[in-house]
């Protein structure tokens, strides 16, 4: 028996194939979920659900439209009558210093990590609260603990600080309706959200710095993803949960 079995989920940002999102919706799928995956491309979203079997289902959702967040949202529930589980993964991040950060650049990285959150939160909140049941999983990142120091800039720092900040903000007000709210703090994981800007000298620093010796795997992600989307988790919200190898240990 699957941990999500007759439950209804969407990931945002799940198109990219080798990326945390993507091994989040396949194990998803695989405990038994009906998964979409939301992703800027409509083609890459719909490739990517096709992936995990004939059920799933793919749309194109740019998350810092907010429009586009409740269409989407509007099209699942219409289709499956409620959803369960929301995975806010869509995400980007710049190898900035703090002097180069210009105004787009600022706008880009708060819009889809911060922003895009809140939009897409905002969307299934009004379902799952008439539900009494729903489980809304962040992705903040070791950056927004430790000040950056890996690959993003401080303003994903910032950005990703704001989604620990409003993951907790969120599960405060909406604990008593039975919506869960909870962030994943992952510390370096092999994925290519670094767009082919980690040269082999960063990714030897980067190793050398976590206990474990090793970069994370997206499945390890995936599983803590699954944790708390899951009821084994029934009793946790406003949680940041560490997925960083000893990384940060504090
Ligand atoms: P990735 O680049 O492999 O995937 C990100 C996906 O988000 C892509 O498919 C992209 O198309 C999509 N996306 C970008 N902008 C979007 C938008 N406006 N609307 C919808 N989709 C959009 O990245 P990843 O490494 O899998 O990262 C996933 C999440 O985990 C991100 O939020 C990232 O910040 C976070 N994270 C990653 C790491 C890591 O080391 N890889 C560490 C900490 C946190």
């Amino acid at each position: 028996m699957g941990l999500l079995t007759n439950r209804y989920a969407v990931v945002t940002g799940a198109a990219s194939a080798r990326g945390l999102g993507k091994a989040t919706a396949r194990l998803f799928a695989e405990h038994g979920a009906t998964v979409a995956i939301l992703d800027l491309d409509a083609e890459a979203a719909v490739d990517g659900a096709a992936d995990l079997g004939p059920d799933h289902v793919g749309l194109a959702c740019n998350v810092t439209d907010k429009a586009a967040c409740n269409t989407a949202v509007a099209e699942l529930e219409g289709r499956w009558g409620r959803i369960d589980v929301l995975v806010n993964n869509a995400g980007i991040t710049q190898p900035l210093k703090i002097m180069e950060i210009e105004p787009g650049n600022y706008d880009a990285v708060l819009d889809v990590n911060l922003r895009g959150t809140l939009y897409m939160s905002q969307a299934v909140i009004p379902g799952m609260r008439a539900r009494k049941s729903g489980s809304i999983v962040n992705l903040s990142s070791v950056s927004a603990q430790r000040g950056g120091g890996i690959f993003g800039g401080p303003h994903y720092s910032a950005a990703k600080a704001g989604v620990l900040g409003l993951t907790k903000a969120m599960a405060r007000e909406l604990a008593p309706d039975n919506v869960r709210v909870n962030a994943i703090c992952p510390g370096f994981i092999a994925t290519d959200i670094t767009g082919g800007r980690l040269t082999p000298e960063m990714l030897e620093t980067i190793v050398a710095d976590i206990p474990m010796g090793r970069a994370g795997e997206a499945s390890d992600v995936a599983g803590c993803a699954l944790f708390l989307a899951s009821n084994l988790a029934a009793y946790c919200t406003g949680t940041e949960v560490d997925v960083n190898g000893g990384a940060l240990i504090h």
